[in-house]
């Protein structure tokens, strides 16, 4: 899913697992454990598939962020990760 050239440099998009990374979300922020993204190995530029901005949606609306400042962790919807993007 990973391994395409940057949009914005010459680098190229690298699968990485990092344990907390944070989205901005349309009402606040979402926090997702131990999830793996697509990171430019020479802009650094972050890259988020599909299966994860599902996630952060359905981890904001499920949880219903009150306050733009709020955070949630969101161990509890990684069975919503599709392992496609591993
Ligand atoms: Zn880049």
């Amino acid at each position: 899913m990973y391994g395409y050239p940057c949009e914005f440099c010459e680098g190229t998009v690298q699968a990485r697992t990092v344990k907390r990374e944070a989205f901005k979300h349309r009402d606040g922020f979402v926090i997702l454990e131990d999830v793996t993204i697509g990171v430019c190995d020479n802009c650094g530029h972050r890259y988020y598939s599909a299966n994860i901005l599902h996630a952060v949606h359905a981890v904001a609306f499920d949880q219903r962020i009150v306050t733009p400042t709020h955070c949630l962790t969101a161990k509890a919807i990684r069975s919503n990760l599709k392992p496609s993007f591993a």
